[in-house]
């Protein structure tokens, strides 16, 4: 029986594409190999948003050429997701020897174009816009207890640092029953916790109903009785009072939210397009604290944005501050062409940048080792994912507000035993980046 590898990159909603090419490749009859040396088909599932993963794509997929010339020459390689979307057949002239490329609109294509490879043909299909989302498709989900519910696919927003509308596309909303029933039969599935997927999820509904509905859509997923509901991305200015109070008021969703703030200087958040001032974002997260006490939240930073100066920065250091965010993801600015920020002088050298970064990665870790430490003494109901990645006699497990424990395997149990279940776990210890607890 023939073999398939997916390696992922970038975000959460190519983990779910990936899900789903993984199932279509099951539903031709490939089963999962361990590593992409012993697979008939790896599929590279691509991220253009950072110009590290787009060079650790190329230099991974160069690197399978000897695969082909060493004696397996009918080993298929195929490149989809946003690097595919963006160079369609440019791919082929970098790295000749793969032979398929596809893009974020046409992952159902994937089994016509395998066809043509196994026929000795190169096949480049890439299409400019799509209907069809990811979650439409079959699936083999990672685990059996937690799934991505893609509610918007593209994104309207044009910031200008982000390729993302180029290759995703207009923002498009499935529409609000087709999104409940597929949670209904997730839970009827055994699913736990399901992660709502958009690049801006609160504008969901507004090109399909004139309007956004994510408040609406929350209180549906809600009344399917799953135990558990997340959901990425928000954006600060479509994030409403009526999302907010659907938070407060919904206990299966949980007490955490990951709000991009990306600058804290109102001039770069304006060369960013980001479409609100500092002021409008602390004024969110007041109106996010008010209504749900203790709720934590998480957001994204971008250092050395062309034109950030050290006043600039220190508006970034400051706002950061005064939110306390509980974790941040922190960057450096990378140019990516075909972005309106590509344009832009980079007046920013790397190492100003880089020394800028350390400092806020310094502020962002005490900040987090503080929120850790607020945890310390609590009990919090926790999902079990499984075994830590490090150590299989410690398990993982996440609290409602997103915080990561290690706790050792109890007496007698497996790790498997307990994976996807919900546990009392009493915090006894905090760390920088997570907690240790005990079952309580
Ligand atoms: S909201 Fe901005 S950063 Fe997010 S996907 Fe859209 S354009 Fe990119």
């Amino acid at each position: 029986m023939k073999s398939y590898f997916v390696r992922t990159f970038g975000c959460q909603m190519n983990k779910h594409d990936s899900e789903r090419i993984a199932g279509l490749l099951e539903q031709r009859g490939l089963t999962r190999a361990d590593a992409p040396e012993s697979a008939d088909v790896i599929v590279f599932n691509t991220c253009c948003v950072r110009e590290t993963a787009d060079e650790r794509l190329y230099g991974q997929v160069s690197s399978l050429k000897a695969l082909k010339t060493g004696g397996r020459p009918d080993v298929i390689i195929a490149v989809g997701g946003c690097v595919g979307q963006r160079d369609g057949a440019e791919v082929l002239r970098h790295v000749p020897h793969v032979d398929v490329v596809f893009g974020t609109h046409n992952i159902h294509e994937l089994p016509s174009l395998l066809d043509a490879a196994e026929q000795g043909r190169s096949a480049v299909s890439v299409l400019e816009g799509g209907d069809r989302f990811a979650s439409d498709l079959p699936s083999v989900r990672d685990t059996a207890w937690h799934a991505w519910v893609s509610i918007t696919v593209g994104c309207d927003n044009h910031c200008a640092y982000c390729i993302v509308p180029t290759v995703r596309g207009p923002e498009r909303s499935r529409s609000l029953e087709v999104v409940v029933a597929e949670v209904v039969s997730l839970v009827a599935d055994g699913v736990v916790e399901v992660t709502l997927l958009g690049q801006n999820v609160n504008s969901f509904g507004r090109d399909r109903y004139g309007a956004p509905r994510f408040a609406e859509l929350l209180r549906a997923v809600a009344s399917t009785g799953v135990e558990r509901i997340r959901f990425a991305t928000s954006h600060p200015k479509d994030l409403s009072d009526d999302t907010i109070a659907a938070m407060a008021e919904i206990p299966s969703i949980m007490p955490y939210l990951h709000l991009p703030v990306q600058h804290g200087s109102n001039r770069i958040l304006a060369a960013m397009n980001r479409r609100y001032t500092r002021e409008q974002y602390l004024a969110r997260i007041e109106a996010l604290r008010a209504a749900i006490p203790g709720i934590t939240l998480s957001t994204d930073i971008i250092v050395g944005f062309p034109g950030e100066t050290e006043d600039d920065f220190a508006e970034t250091l400051d706002l950061v501050r005064r939110v306390g965010f509980d974790h941040a993801f922190t960057f450096i600015y990378s140019r990516r062409e075909g972005t309106p920020a590509a344009a832009l002088v980079d007046t920013v050298p790397r190492d100003v940048a880089q020394e800028r970064f350390d400092r806020l990665a310094v502020l962002v870790r005490d900040l987090a080792y503080a929120s850790n430490e607020r945890e310390v003494g609590a009990v919090r109901s926790c999902l079990i994912e499984g075994p830590s990645r490090r150590d299989p006699a410690v398990l993982a497990a996440r609290t409602p507000h997103n915080k990561l424990v290690h706790l050792p395997v109890a007496a007698g149990t497996r790790a498997a035993d307990v994976a996807g279940s919900l546990q009392d776990v009493a915090i006894t210890a905090a760390h920088p980046w997570f907690l240790t607890g005990e079952f309580a």
